[in-house]
């Protein structure tokens, strides 16, 4: 297809401008055209518009913004199979060598050589059209919405959280966070079989979202002493994971308090302004596992089944939609406006 199309593209630090640019081409026989139905925007689209760079991300030239996408494939590459004009498809946002020990191995998050949308120089899905390859674009069926299926992206780093900690049933976890990431961890703990699962946060309506979604108890911070209320609540024995999801200093310090001798912290945040200290003896002593966590990999198939099965629900993340015309606007008022959004999604 050729023609242009609008595209939401960040210029410079607070500079974000909806223009008109080509529509993409097919980069080789195995790709799709995939016309854009629904964009998460995510905290990290936000720290791009207001900083220009994540930690060694660097925004040098033009690059639009978003990469929690789905939508509806409009062309298809000669060697693509199983996919068809007209299918509507998830799109897992970054797509690795294939060829590296770490492809190999099934952990392609960990691959050197990764394109990811929005992460620059390569540009996001704040557009009305994505060229992308098949083998990374998952078919949904018919009971899950785009909607739903753009917000497989932020649930993926949950159930990626989920997998590493080796949650199993009857486990007790805490989520530290309740955040779009920290609410989508609750549910990936839940189905994993988690049978108590405490959430914290400082923000109320968080919180109570938080319950809705499989929080069996919570903790506003802002009132309540986080390590006695987790000894309360666990007979003094301690959660077996925590899942942390807030990227805070305080987190991390409670986390390795909380969590029971010999469990597990799964670290989900980023720490984008501060190094967290590490009571490093603390974790000696108590023989803790300590887990790091890029991303995600193979949580695709899995989620949109979970989806379609009722085991999870995304739905309840979006709280705020917006066109694509109002994306400049639309971040910022997101931005601002942190208490009261779970997930704003622009819909080109
Ligand atoms: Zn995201
Ligand atoms: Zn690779």
């Amino acid at each position: 297809m050729t023609g242009t199309m609008k595209a939401a593209v960040l210029y410079g630090i607070n500079d974000l401008r909806v223009e008109d640019r080509p529509i993409p081409e097919l980069l080789g026989p195995d790709y799709c055209l995939v016309k854009i139905g629904a964009c998460g925007i995510c905290g990290s689209d936000i720290h791009f518009l207001r900083h220009g760079r994540i930690g060694e991300f660097v925004v040098e030239t033009p690059m639009s913004l978003g990469h929690e996408s789905a939508g509806t494939i409009v062309e298809v590459g000669d060697e693509v199979k199983g996919l068809i004009p007209g299918d509507r498809v998830a799109v897992e946002p970054g797509w690795a060598c294939r060829k590296c020990e770490f492809c190999r191995s099934g952990r392609y998050n960990l691959c050197r050589d990764v394109v990811f949308l929005a992460c620059p120089p390569y540009d996001g899905a704040f557009a009305e059209y994505l060229a992308w390859p098949a083998d990374f674009l998952f078919k949904l069926p018919e009971n899950v919405s785009l909607e739903e299926g753009a917000m497989i992206e932020p649930f993926s780093v949950g159930l990626h959280a989920a997998r590493r900690a080796g949650i199993r049933g009857g486990d007790w976890v805490l989520v530290a966070g309740s955040g779009p990431i920290g609410l989508c961890a609750i549910q990936a703990a839940k189905a994993n079989g988690a049978t108590r699962i405490i959430v914290t946060d400082m923000v109320p309506s968080r919180l109570e979202t938080a319950r809705k979604l499989g929080a069996t108890a919570t903790i506003n911070l802002a009132e309540t002493d986080v390590e006695e209320a987790v000894a309360d609540l666990t007979g003094g024995r301690g959660v077996d994971v925590v899942l942390e999801c807030s990227g805070t200093s305080k987190a991390v310090i409670s986390a390795v308090e909380v969590v029971k001798n010999g469990g597990m912290v799964q670290l989900v945040g980023n720490f984008m302004e501060e190094m967290p200290p590490i009571p490093i003896q603390r974790m000696v002593e108590r023989e803790l596992s300590v887990s790091g966590l890029f991303r995600y990999v193979n949580t695709y198939p899995a989620s949109v089944d979970m989806i379609a099965a009722g085991v999870i629900d995304l739905k309840s993340l979006i709280t705020h939609r917006f066109a694509l015309d109002e994306a400049p606007d639309a971040m910022m008022w997101v931005d601002e406006n942190k208490d009261k959004v779970i997930k704003g999604v622009i819909e080109p």
